[in-house]
């Protein structure tokens, strides 16, 4: 007779019992995987403070699984580095991070609803309030809680995506400081075009935020500026700068590079090398054919886990060192690369689609420029599928 009952299936992710292990080690057997250096990510930390200078705190912005790095690495390890508080967008990210063991004050950009009021406040994390009525469940939440819970506001400057215009900002701070169990410990605004060639939009909004905060100079902490302005414009610092893509060691346009290091590479391994002769074509649609007796190799990664397909027959991929094409269409799980410069490519040679191999790097903006976006989207659109496996000088955490 046979067991019936199939072994459980490991949900643990790669990297989960590795710790201490050698990174060739443990990606030895991974289709694709994410790597992420903690000691840059550190590094940049550095840099970055070094950059906005003292009294102003660095708050670190992990919305979106940290920018698709693994917020459960990366969060800790920028607690460990010294950044003064986390911000994400959704309450329920916020929530993550504590259950994570994050300690340090969490701000919750985005919108937030009456029913995140109760879980927030238990969990030590500041909501940005919009409207009277999260203002008064804040407060709700609090007296039954037993404990004052900080809010913040944010002023929308002209961006117009989120935010209460000034007038209401005065007036939603008023209310706030009459209700029990509330404190409004923060104002923010968000920048516009702050990674633009011109981004004199900025002085306009700093004109309209300083104006508000002008009427409410009794909120102790104020915050506007993401990447690109805290690294551009010192004016508007405030008491914090919101850094989510620098963190990363990447740039945004316009912005002079501070001395930081890429954080994140995508890898993979060939998993196999097949001949396709003049005339054949490869993956669907038989989008590319060879011109002369070519070798594709098969990359174990796709579009699922965020590879876009805007990158087939666009993109390249780091093999032996070389830059080679992707051919053909990115699939849901795989692509093709043209590995005939190397006539010894074979089955599990590493493959690396962003960040560093031999004298040759692929950065984000490279894969943004080739598929017809932004940085941001590249490194965020990396899926759940991939493991992370966070490291220090090659030896995984
Ligand atoms: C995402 C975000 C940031 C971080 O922006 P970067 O350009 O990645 O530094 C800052 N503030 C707000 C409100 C955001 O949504």
């Amino acid at each position: 007779m046979t067991d019936p009952t199939p072994p459980a299936a490991t949900a643990e992710p790669a990297n989960a019992t590795a710790a201490g292990l050698r990174l060739e080690d443990v990606t030895r057997s991974l289709n694709a995987w994410v790597e992420v250096d903690l000691d840059a990510l550190a590094g940049n930390v550095r840099a970055l403070r070094e950059t906005v200078g003292p009294g102003v705190e660095l708050i670190a912005v992990v919305k979106a699984n940290a920018y698709g790095a693994g917020v459960e690495g990366v969060a800790p390890a920028l607690e460990a580095a010294g950044v003064e508080r986390f911000a994400v967008v959704w309450a329920a990210e916020a929530l993550n991070l504590r259950r994570l063991g994050i300690t340090r004050p969490i701000i919750v950009l985005g919108h937030a609803f009456p029913t995140d009021a109760e879980a927030a406040v238990a969990n030590g994390i500041t909501l940005t309030v919009h409207s009277p009525k999260l203002a008064m469940a804040v407060s709700k939440a609090a007296r039954k809680a037993g404990t004052r819970a900080r809010v913040h506001i944010q002023v929308d400057s002209g961006l117009h995506r989120d935010g209460v215009t000034p007038d209401q900002a005065v007036a939603l701070a008023h209310l706030i400081s009459g209700l029990p169990g509330v404190e409004l410990e923060g104002l923010s605004t968000h920048m516009a075009n702050a990674d633009e060639e011109d981004d004199s939009f900025a002085d306009e909004q700093g004109r309209v935020f300083r104006a508000a905060l002008e009427q409410l100079d009794w909120v102790p902490y104020r915050h506007a500026a993401n990447s690109a302005t805290a690294i551009r414009r010192g004016e508007l610092r405030f008491g914090g700068v919101r850094i989510g893509l620098a963190m990363h060691g990447v740039l945004p346009p316009n912005t002079a590079d501070p001395g930081l290091a890429p954080v994140l590479s995508v890898k993979a391994r060939l998993a196999r090398v097949v001949d396709v002769a003049p005339g054949e074509g490869v993956s669907y649609g038989l989008t590319w054919r060879a011109e002369r007796p070519s070798r594709a190799g098969l990359v174990p990664i796709g579009y699922a886990d965020g590879w876009s397909r805007h990158l087939s027959n666009r993109g390249e991929v780091l093999v032996g060192g070389r830059r080679c094409p992707m051919i053909g269409r990115v699939c849901m799980d795989q692509f093709l690369v043209d590995v005939t410069e190397l006539p010894g490519a074979a089955e599990g040679d590493e493959a690396v689609l962003l960040g560093a191999q031999g004298s040759e790097r692929i950065t984000a903006d490279d894969v943004a420029a080739r598929s017809g976006t932004i940085s941001w989207d590249v490194l965020a659109s990396l899926q759940a599928r991939l493991p992370r496996i966070f490291h220090r000088g090659g030896i995984v955490q």
